[in-house]
């Protein structure tokens, strides 16, 4: 059975965090991978925990040394994905999650074709902008940076296989738990197959409601709250 990979991407206070933590919590065998950073530490990050946090060069000889899956330059840092990462999924026969950038996400797309992307949208501008605020960890200057920010950013969600609009929590769990249980199955060939096909039909069918495609209709309008 191959390694599944699962790429994450969102605005920052779309509710990412959060909903990678509880598909952690109620998923098996789907590893986390902690990516390289020349970023420094926030608030409560551990090194190794949330991220590696290395210096430019040491970044650098690693780019080099072509130890990254993909890297980029975010914000005017480096971020990258270990290579090493999928190679140790692969041996232990689990499934990888990373929490990357759109331009991290399509170059693990370029080379792993079979990567399932989802985009997180938040339901408005004003919705973020309330999340970012109730959330208390930034000052209002960084919170108008990661509004701009996050302006140019929603505009990626084109290039993902699925959209996920983070609205009632609750139900965008389970949403984001089906995309990865529906693809499980599709990519083991097991979707329609016995034991509890009508779960696996209701599973797939939620799945299938966050497909790119079919959630378009309700993203030009938080796509006009941003301005555009
Ligand atoms: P990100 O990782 O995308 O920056 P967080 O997970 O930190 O976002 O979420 C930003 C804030 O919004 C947090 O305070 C979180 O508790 C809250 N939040 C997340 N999802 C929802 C939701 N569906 N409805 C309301 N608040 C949410
Ligand atoms: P932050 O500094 O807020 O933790 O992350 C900033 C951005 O970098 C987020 O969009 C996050 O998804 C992205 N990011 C984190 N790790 C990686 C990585 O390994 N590769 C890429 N391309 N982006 C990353």
């Amino acid at each position: 059975m191959g390694t599944g990979v699962f790429i994450i991407s969102a605005p920052s206070g779309s509710g990412k965090t959060t909903l990678v933590e509880r598909l952690l919590r109620d998923i098996s065998g789907l590893h986390f991978s902690v990516s390289y950073t020349t970023r420094p530490p926030r608030g409560q990050e551990q090194h190794g925990r949330d991220y590696f946090f290395v210096a430019r060069k040491e970044f650098e000889e690693m780019i080099a040394r072509q130890e990254f899956l993909e890297w980029a330059e975010v914000f005017g840092n480096y971020y990258g994905t270990a290579r090493r990462f999928l190679e140790e999924a692969e041996r232990r026969s689990e499934d990888l999650l990373l929490d990357i950038d759109v331009q991290g996400a399509a170059q693990v797309k370029q080379k792993l074709p079979d990567a399932v992307s989802i985009f997180i949208l938040p339901p408005s501008r004003k919705e973020l902008e309330g999340r970012l605020r109730r959330r208390s960890e930034d000052s209002e200057e960084v919170i108008q940076k990661r509004l701009r920010d996050a302006s140019r950013e929603i505009h990626g969600y084109a290039r993902y296989d699925y959209v996920l609009i983070n609205d009632l929590l609750e139900r965008s769990t389970a949403r984001l738990q089906a995309i990865v249980r529906a693809e499980r199955w599709r990519q083991r060939g097991e979707l329609d197959s016995e034991p509890n096909r009508e779960d696996k039909r209701l599973v797939r069918e939620q799945a299938e409601s966050c497909r790119k495609e079919r959630v378009q209709p309700q993203v030009e309008p938080i796509l006009a709250s941003f301005g555009g």
